[in-house]
């Protein structure tokens, strides 16, 4: 049997379910060449000093908090529920989900302080009544481990205190969002001894990978063609992260414009270069590693 190399990071990610695929597309996204498979329990890095560990997600927390494991990926959800001593490095930009309260869409219930004296099905005890709690209102928590959408049908609960990413679920079954009790996406979390001894310099290096990823994601980079007159007005629109690159085509009075443009604003950004009179506008990924 193989064993883990104890003077290699450990990284501890979910073995099987909604964050698996995402969270091992974003390790090779970071530059991290390994092989995985349904079956395995860990894989080696091959050009990182690095066990990635399949487990349970329910697991991962205390496997990072006792340190059998230096890193864990998890939802920020598992955070706000089970209080361990981890240290939260990143929010890694997926896994987006939601935290509401949900009830039957025939219900009468109108607002959240209807259901004052209700049952609340949950998977999520700690963080429903912490948000009932601080709201003053009293109900009645039912712990129930999966399938939280059927408990309004089977007369369990007035309401569903459930995770949504896109609400199909919910409407499949009835249910409307009444409010939402916190956003949630995918973490990296540390053990506190990790961050602080030797292992603090791949941690670091790791880090650096995972935030070129992020940036990555963040930014488009844009190329244009565009005749010298409109150069200023074209960098007017561009709120470019450095000036933009300018350099000369065989078309004489003509240049091409290039810039890196936060996604956030990158439709907006096109539109107004179309209008200033840019042309030929080329969008190109930024890849990293
Ligand atoms: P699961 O595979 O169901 O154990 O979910 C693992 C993690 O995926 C959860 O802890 C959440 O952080 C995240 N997640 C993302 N979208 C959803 C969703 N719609 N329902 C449940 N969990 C979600």
């Amino acid at each position: 049997m193989k064993v883990l190399k104890d003077r290699n990071l450990r990284l501890a990610i979910q073995k099987q379910g909604r964050l698996t695929d995402e969270t091992l597309d974003f390790l090779r996204k970071s530059g991290l060449e390994f092989e995985s498979g349904r079956f395995k329990l860990f894989s080696s890095c091959r050009n990182f000093p690095l066990e990635i560990v399949y487990v349970r997600d329910d697991d991962i927390l205390e496997f990072v908090a006792s340190g059998i494991v230096d890193l864990g990926i998890i939802g920020q959800n598992l955070l706000y529920e089970q209080k361990a001593k981890v240290k939260k490095l990143l929010n890694l930009r997926y896994g987006f989900c939601s935290l509401i309260i949900a009830i039957p869409k025939e219900s009468n219930i109108k607002s959240v302080e209807d259901l004052n004296g209700k049952k609340i099905a949950t998977t999520y005890p700690v963080s429903t009544k912490a948000f009932f709690k601080k709201l003053n209102i009293k109900v009645r928590l039912v712990q129930i481990a999966g399938s939280l959408e059927i408990a309004p049908a089977l007369g369990v609960a007035s309401a569903v205190a459930d995770l949504t990413s896109t609400g199909s679920t919910l409407a499949l079954n009835d249910l409307r969002i009444l409010t939402k009790i916190y956003d949630s996406e995918a973490v990296l979390i540390a053990n506190l001894e990790a961050v602080k001894n030797g292992k603090k310099i791949l941690v670091d290096k790791l880090i650096t990978r995972f935030k070129g990823v992020l940036s990555a994601k963040n930014y488009k980079y844009i190329m244009m063609n565009a005749p010298n007159k409109l150069i200023a007005k074209i960098k007017k629109v561009i709120p470019g992260l450095k000036s933009p690159t300018i350099s000369p085509l065989a078309k004489a009075g003509w240049v091409s414009i290039s810039s890196v443009v936060k996604e956030d604003i990158f439709w907006e950004t096109i539109e107004k270069l179309k209008k200033s009179g840019a042309s030929g506008i080329l969008v190109l990924p930024i890849e990293n590693g």
